[in-house]
């Protein structure tokens, strides 16, 4: 390959032909119809690019070509990526591969050594500094000529890297589209305008005409969202500090710092995005709610936007809600067969109170959700009451808590009796009123959903009797207890066995000697955090006789905890030791979720 200088189909195929990675058959399909393929891709992406992105580079990579046919290696049984094709041939030539990591990427690095047309037509991009020498990533190993001109140019040192031609495309797309955006925005509002104007300049325009020289900011914002959505975060932080903006993002449930703004430019992004969501442009000092739907690659994706005034200006979280993930089916959210089984019962039933525990984050309203969804058919009307609403969905009927104009959970509820539900979902139960609401409708017939702020699936019952449930009416309306977590899983890219300590052993209270368990090493599809994904984990208490037996308005938790233990409830920490030995996740996350 060196003296041929040159990446093709062909010469790829051989190197993963050596490397055992295809098989002869598949080499000669993939050399029969790369040409077909490639005007495909091409056409494919031309479009995709197309809308801001006009200077698409003209070749796909052999590697996107051979990657587009989904090999299965044999030895494996794993899908032959790009990112595995891209490594073989870094190592077939002796360049250094790496995956490119967006959330560690040097924003100011990126842009400032190249231009966007001189990445685009090179397809390299700086992701870094090494002793002292700034590290180009690019798709081509023999296009030297690129680095060498800007070493010169720039007289800086330089270290050339291998990375696969979608990442590098990605990343000019995002971090050039977000950073170009951004700096016209600011040298308009340094060359146009007065600063301290600024928010109000916007406004006017806002309410007139979405076009000119705000279209900058739209873009910053509409760049944002679209990469949030492409590092499958949950959550984006904008939040001003005294001197620049900061913008945050959320990756299971770990928040990673992306970009700085300029200070001036915090308050149109923020502008823009409280009239995507509706929110009262004028209204700085109070904290505000609102929603934008969008779409992201064919799909419907949900914002939640609250702002909220801070010292150095108004703080904008929006949080992203992905139907896919907010309402799955059930025996995909992580419960055990038996604590499916259990739970798909607790559903079935035509009347009662399923309750759902945990704090803030642990996945209850997908619970919530996918349950309301495993029940809806044309024949049952569901409604439900939610403080506010957490995804608007068509096939239920959602009403919003306003407490600011008196209608709360309670009134609400009133009002929905009279409307034949059969089942209800109450988004929390959080006072008495509620509480009885609920014990009402569950006791005229209908089933009834809720969640409780609690640490465990028992501790419910003596929150319901804390606000004024008599016992005999808990058992009579009950039906089942769920307490759950989410808990980060391992990676499965660089996921490797270790063995736990003896002190490791002991602190689970485990009767065992050799305990293997698993971990990330840490890699490009984690982000070097040995994550991805996450899984839920469910402690379920069903209201059998003996559990019942033991409810009294002056209960005793222990004796609940042992009667429960002995009807087979399993609880949250024994899940999460069972998760830990199947490998699913580590013996720190089990620490970190039940500790
Ligand atoms: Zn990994």
């Amino acid at each position: 390959m060196h003296n041929k200088k040159m990446i093709t189909v062909k010469n790829v195929c051989q190197v993963l032909l050596k490397k055992g990675l295809i098989s002869q058959e598949q080499s000669q399909m993939v050399l029969s119809r790369a040409e077909s393929q490639a005007a495909r891709l091409h056409t494919n992406q031309k479009s995709g690019y197309s809308r801001r992105f006009s200077q698409a580079p003209e070749q796909v990579s052999p590697a996107e070509i051979i990657s587009s046919f989904n090999l299965e290696i044999s030895e494996t049984g794993k899908i032959l990526t790009e990112d595995a094709i891209t490594e073989a041939v870094a190592q077939a030539v002796g360049v250094e591969y790496v995956k490119i990591d967006p959330l560690k990427m040097d924003l100011e690095l990126v842009t400032e050594h190249i231009t966007r047309a001189f990445a685009l037509k090179n397809l390299i991009v700086p992701i870094g500094m090494k002793d002292g020498a700034v590290v180009f990533a690019q798709s081509d190993p023999f296009n030297t000529q690129a680095v060498e001109d800007i070493r010169q140019a720039r007289n800086i040192q330089t270290v050339q890297v291998l990375a696969s031609r979608s990442d590098i495309l990605k990343i000019l797309r995002e971090f050039f589209g977000f950073r170009a955006s951004v700096m016209a925005a600011q040298s308009e509002v340094v060359n146009g305008t007065d600063l301290s104007n600024l928010e109000q300049f916007v406004q006017m325009r806002e309410h007139g005409e979405i076009e000119g020289s705000d279209r900058h900011i739209v873009s910053a914002v509409e760049f944002l969202l679209q990469y949030a959505f492409d590092q499958r975060a949950s959550d984006i932080h904008i939040e001003p500090k005294r001197e620049k903006s900061l913008i945050r993002l959320r990756v299971d449930g770990v928040l990673h710092n992306i970009h700085t703004v300029p200070k001036q430019l915090h308050p149109p992004m923020v502008s823009r995005i409280k009239l995507l969501s509706r929110l009262d442009l004028a209204e700085k000092r109070r904290p505000q709610d609102g929603r934008i739907k969008t779409t992201h690659k064919g799909k419907e994706i949900e914002l939640r936007v609250s702002t909220l005034p801070v010292a150095f200006g108004e703080k904008v979280v929006i949080r992203i809600f992905d139907p896919e993930i907010l309402m799955q089916d059930l025996d995909s959210i992580g419960f055990y067969p038996r604590e499916f089984q259990l739970y798909s019962s607790f559903i079935s039933k035509p009347n009662g109170i399923i309750l759902v525990t945990g704090p803030t984050g642990s996945g209850k309203t997908t619970t919530l959700y996918s349950s309301l969804r495993a029940l809806s058919s044309p024949e049952v009307n569901i409604v439900t009451v939610e403080d506010p609403i957490e995804m608007v969905m068509e096939e239920f009927n959602q009403v919003g808590v306003q407490s600011a104009i008196g209608v709360s959970f309670a009134t609400v509820l009133r009002n929905i009796l009279r409307q034949d539900p059969d089942i209800i979902m109450i988004g929390e139960i959080r006072d008495r009123e509620t509480a009885e609401n609920a014990v009402q409708a569950a006791l005229t017939g209908h089933l009834v959903l809720s969640t409780l702020h609690t640490n465990d699936a028992p501790s419910a019952i003596t929150r319901l009797l804390d606000l004024g449930v008599p016992s005999f009416l808990i058992t009579s309306t009950v039906v089942g207890i769920i307490a759950q977590r989410l808990m980060r899983k391992i990676c499965v890219e660089c996921k490797h066995e270790r063995i736990l300590t003896p002190e490791e052993i002991a602190y689970l209270q485990m009767d065992r000697k050799d305990v293997t368990v698993w971990e990330g090493a840490g890699c490009g599809e984690c982000r070097g955090t040995g994550y991805r994904g996450r899984t839920g984990i469910f402690e379920l208490l069903d209201f059998t006789e003996n559990v019942k037996s033991v409810i009294s308005d002056k209960m005793d938790l222990s004796a609940l905890y042992a009667v429960a233990k002995g009807d087979g409830m399993i609880n949250l920490r024994q899940v999460a030791v069972s998760k830990m030995l199947e490998g699913v996740t580590t013996y720190e996350e089990v620490l970190a979720i039940t500790g």
